[in-house]
């Protein structure tokens, strides 16, 4: 034992260190990506664009795990029976499509896309354009969801600005794809309970939030906890954020049930 790096431990080194001694978190984890391998919006720090060798690490990693079965986000049913862990991306880059889809596909992991639906229409620049939503839609275990229309945070909008937001990013992105759309990650994890509702009322039936942690028997679908994977997490923290090792971030920010 190294006791003078004992000294020098981090208080998440810490924590990690006194969770592996226990077993997983049952119940449902979904992990939030952004890019792969492309620059992010306003990523000044480098935290949203995972490099695609790191991307295929986690998912191998995923792939092979013992403890943890992945499950895709829709057939998520909230329980505390095993661990199981739904893969999702917010904003809808065009590398999703490129890079993260043809990894997935390979490795045979189902995924969601939240796509900002004016971001498809504009045909932004390093976004997925109609044509490319399409071909994403077409991969085995892809799923698109919405994430708003045009990615502003919710609980600033006016009511008719929320509304607009709900349901025309869904029939946007329900036209394109021919499928219905069900399912919304909040732009910037800003939600409370009005804009829970106004999504539940917009014919929104699961919620992706940014709070984290794991979502167990009992959790509101409509305000899923995510667990944020960043582009620096090496192996060693994909591996801890799996078993809850980072789980007390949640202690970082309010819970939306509450607000
Ligand atoms: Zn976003």
């Amino acid at each position: 034992m190294n006791y003078r790096r004992l000294l020098t431990l981090s208080f998440s080194e810490v924590v990690a260190g006194i969770n592996c001694m226990f077993p997983p978190v049952n119940g449902l984890r979904v992990l939030m990506y952004h890019a792969v391998g492309t620059p992010a919006l306003g990523d000044e720090l480098g935290l949203f664009s995972i490099s695609p060798n790191l991307f295929k690490q986690h998912m191998t990693l995923l792939a092979g795990s013992q403890n943890v079965r992945v499950v895709r986000f829709e057939q998520a049913s909230l329980d505390d029976l095993g661990c199981r862990v739904a893969i999702t991306f917010d904003d809808g880059y065009l590398d999703n499509l490129d890079v993260a889809a043809p990894i997935l596909s390979e490795i045979g992991i189902p995924f969601t896309v939240f796509v900002t639906s004016d971001f498809v229409r504009n045909r932004k620049a390093g976004f997925l354009s109609p044509e490319a939503l399409r071909e994403l839609g077409t991969f085995p275990g892809a799923q698109i969801g919405s994430h708003g229309a045009s990615h502003v945070a919710l609980t600033k909008c006016d009511e008719s600005a929320l509304n607009n937001e709900l349901i025309s990013s869904r029939h946007y992105l329900e036209d394109i794809l021919g499928v219905e759309v069900r399912k919304l990650a909040y732009p910037f994890g800003a939600v409370d309970r009005h804009v829970r509702d106004a999504a539940f009322m917009a014919g929104y039936t699961l919620g992706a939030c940014s709070f984290s942690g794991v979502n167990s028997l009992g959790r509101d679908p409509l305000l899923l906890r995510r667990t944020e994977i960043s582009a620096l997490d090496s192996g060693r923290v994909f591996r801890q954020k799996m078993h809850g090792d980072w789980d007390w971030y949640r202690w970082r920010s309010q819970d939306p049930i509450f607000l």
